[in-house]
């Protein structure tokens, strides 16, 4: 690829000022597998360029990941250690305070052929014995940012055909493209792509939604009832602090809060879905009250149960995203086996727990509060795809009235 240093440059300090838009003072947290050991560098030197305090890197092994779940025993690797917690606290609860940058480079299918139940319980057992970190950024406290690079088991998943360095350049290719980095301007072609989000984001919000219906050819009829104070976002978020942030690279949706206990209807999945490196293929799944009470899969059903039975919440959606067909990353024709682009190709919502920030004043309301008003908890947060090209979407406003959102796949608003 031509000018390849200079784009991964040029992708890094994007990443760096307009994802995490780190600030004067602040240490940023990365999180990054070994393979992405060049981005994340770049990202540290962009980082202190723009006055960060410093920069930690927990690094991760997706084959040494795999190694622990196969040969450790479950209560061990279920036992998470305090200080693990504590040393991210340290941070947050410092000076300058902390911000978040995780750089994905995965092996979709690291984790095939494991025990599903054993991944997720120790998944669980980490999620529970960190939450209090998490919701730094699960409540945008802080300003957080996840973009990828690829891996190259990753690349040859994709394009099977393709030698080693092929693939991983056509991949690499493919993330520039859709991430807007190939023109030359990330932060000016992004400017103009989230004046957009944001445009639609505001009508949504005047249109004052009860709910929102999906349907498409494939058998979907889904009403989504949204919670009550529900407010659309787009990619652009803002930190406690007030710190303007884009916490997925890339971004096409807009989206928001279903309620709970108001979800009816039938939706298929229309993309793979991937958890812990094991893909659920052909799905579908029921609601009745807000409650998934029925679910398939062509493949790998038994991990969808899995999933769904984490907890309570996890049979209920938190997150209700609109994206149109017309999205570069679905115009790709990839299917790239990663939530961050797969779920900006196509309309999607979420199993489990719902973004506070999605309801008016969320951040300021308590567990119990937020509930009142049918925003989903849950230890989990799984995005899954239901739009296709013919989708079409109706909102019903709370005054009644009934407006299309979406025909054949695409925005009329
Ligand atoms: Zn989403
Ligand atoms: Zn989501």
């Amino acid at each position: 690829m031509e000018h390849f240093d200079t784009l991964l440059a040029k992708y890094a300090d994007f990443i760096v000022r307009v994802g995490c838009n780190v600030q004067p003072g602040q240490t940023l947290i990365i999180g990054a597998p070994l393979e992405a050991a060049p981005l994340a560098r770049l990202c540290a030197a962009s980082a202190f360029d723009a006055g960060a305090r410093d920069v930690r890197v927990d690094w991760s092994d997706d084959a040494l990941t795999r190694i622990r779940l196969e040969k450790g025993a479950e209560e061990a690797l279920c036992d998470v250690k305090p200080y693990l917690l504590r040393s991210y606290l340290d941070y947050a609860e410092s000076e300058g305070g902390v911000c978040v940058l995780n750089l994905l480079a995965d092996d979709p299918e690291a984790l095939a052929g494991l025990d599903a139940g054993k991944v997720s319980r120790v998944s669980t057992a980490r999620r529970k014995a960190l939450a209090p970190w998490r919701s730094y950024t699960m409540n945008d406290r802080v300003q957080w940012s996840i973009a990828a690079m690829p891996s190259a088991a990753w690349a040859r998943k994709l394009f099977p055909g393709l030698s080693r360095d092929d693939a991983v350049e056509k991949l690499w290719q493919l993330i520039f493209d859709t991430c807007r980095v190939t023109g030359g301007d990330p932060v000016g072609a992004w400017k103009a792509h989230l004046d957009r989000l944001t445009g639609l984001r505001d009508k949504l919000n005047r249109l004052d939604l009860e709910s929102v219906r999906f349907e498409s050819g494939n058998g979907t009829d889904l009403t989504v009832g949204l919670a009550d104070g529900a407010v659309w976002e787009s990619a652009g978020s803002v930190s406690e602090k007030g710190v303007p942030f884009l916490p997925n690279i890339p971004t096409e949706e807009v989206f928001t809060a279903p309620h709970r206990d108001k979800v009816e209807g039938v939706a298929y999945g229309t993309k793979p879905y991937i958890h812990n490196g094991q893909t659920i293929r052909g799905f579908h799944v029921t609601f009745e009250k807000g409650r998934i009470t029925a679910y398939g899969a062509e493949e790998n059903e038994a991990l969808l149960g899995e999933i769904l039975d984490t907890d309570e919440g996890a049979r209920h959606i938190g997150e209700v995203a609109l994206v149109p067909a017309s999205s570069p990353i679905n115009r790709s024709g990839v299917i790239f086996c990663n939530t961050l682009f797969d779920e900006n190709a196509a309309c999607h919502i979420a199993f489990g727990a719902s973004y506070p920030g999605t309801t008016r004043g969320g951040a300021g309301l308590t567990e119990e509060q937020l509930l009142a008003r049918g925003m989903n908890q849950s230890l989990i947060h799984e995005d899954v795809m239901i739009g296709a090209e013919d989708t079409r979407i109706t909102g019903r406003t709370r005054a009644g009235e009934t407006v299309a959102l979406f025909e054949n796949g695409e925005w009329v608003l």
